[in-house]
């Protein structure tokens, strides 16, 4: 379904992120998960796109299987650090011939010892050049692109940034999903800040829940800006067993769950990490079995 369809029928939408898993291991534990998650009706679901391309045809083949096995609405992310043209066109009608009617729109971050990119390949320097690229040759195409609540670590002057936000919105975004974020108050004056900036796509709220210290880590590596309150690095530090770290942060996401829909959150975006138990969790704490029910 195009994302702009499922604005109009959802009042707040609900999605899950996966990334594509390089084991067949993996690829089957996935799919367990995406069975064990599809019961909470999801919005859409979306995959992620391994950093400068490098899982191009994981990602590929997974949202075309998805797309083809299941009735959900599954978005492929797109980066476009280090991409060629040619490269990104053929890929996105290929998503297009293919029935897939959406695309979540990054920059990307350069491999690790490279500033910006391969300075070989300049075709696309920000996300907003790729949002433009698409947009051009794939007008049809529904594209949701990221915004930084707390701010990005390129960009330290906050008023430039909401202006190069904003330059994504015009070029064609329809949506835009927040990275992950702790603490609502960040999220509630991000949207503000967008409000006054006359962007008015729907704003979805990141949420990822905290199942273990090993996790927490890995993504504060992963979460570019992401601050990790000191209430809630307390209450991590209070538990002793991994068992427990998975208690606090169900019980810190539902709690920030439950606030952004008491203040009309446009969609709550889950990030699973490919499992499914914390965000069941969360639902099942919030007294639910699916996302229409949230929905209110
Ligand atoms: C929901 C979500 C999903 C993600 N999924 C993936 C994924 O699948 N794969 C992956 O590799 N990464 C992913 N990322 C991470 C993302 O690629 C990085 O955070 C990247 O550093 C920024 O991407 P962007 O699209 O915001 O870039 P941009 O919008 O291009 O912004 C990057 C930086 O450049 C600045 N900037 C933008 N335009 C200009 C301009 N005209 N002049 C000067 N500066 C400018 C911005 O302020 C910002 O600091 C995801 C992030 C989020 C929030």
């Amino acid at each position: 379904m195009h994302i702009t369809s499922i604005f109009d029928e959802h009042k707040t939408s609900f999605s899950f992120e996966f990334f594509p898993p390089k084991t067949e291991k993996g690829y089957n534990k996935l799919f367990r998960t995406i069975r064990d998650l599809k019961p909470l009706q999801p919005s859409s679901i979306s995959v992620t796109y391994g950093a400068g391309g490098s899982t191009r045809k994981l990602t590929h083949d997974l949202v075309l299987k998805i797309h083809q096995e299941t009735d959900l609405t599954v978005i492929p992310h797109l980066t476009c650090i280090n991409a060629k043209k040619d490269e990104i066109y053929s890929l996105v009608k290929d998503y297009a011939d293919n029935g897939i009617e959406n695309i979540f729109v990054i920059r990307g971050d350069a491999p690790q010892g490279q500033e910006d990119g391969d300075h070989a390949v300049k075709d696309f320097r920000y996300a907003v050049d790729l949002v433009r690229f698409i947009k051009k040759h794939f007008p049809r195409m529904g594209m949701g692109v990221a915004g930084f609540p707390e701010g990005h670590p390129d960009t330290p002057n906050r008023l430039k940034e909401m202006e190069y936000l904003k330059e994504k919105i015009d070029a064609g975004a329809d949506y835009m999903i927040t990275q992950m974020c702790f603490d609502n108050r960040d999220f509630f004056d991000f949207r503000e800040r967008c409000e006054l900036m006359g962007i008015d796509v729907p704003i979805i709220a990141g949420i990822m829940p905290i199942t273990s210290r090993k996790n927490m880590y890995r993504m504060s590596d992963l979460a570019a800006g992401s601050r990790f309150p000191a209430k809630l690095q307390r209450a991590i530090h209070r538990v002793d067993e991994d068992e427990r770290v998975e208690n606090v942060g169900v019980h810190w996401a539902t709690s920030q769950v439950l606030e952004l829909l008491d203040n009309e959150v446009n969609g709550i975006h889950f990030y699973t990490l490919n499992k499914s138990m914390a965000t069941r969790r969360i639902y099942e704490a919030l007294g639910t079995t699916n996302s229409r029910q949230l929905a209110i």
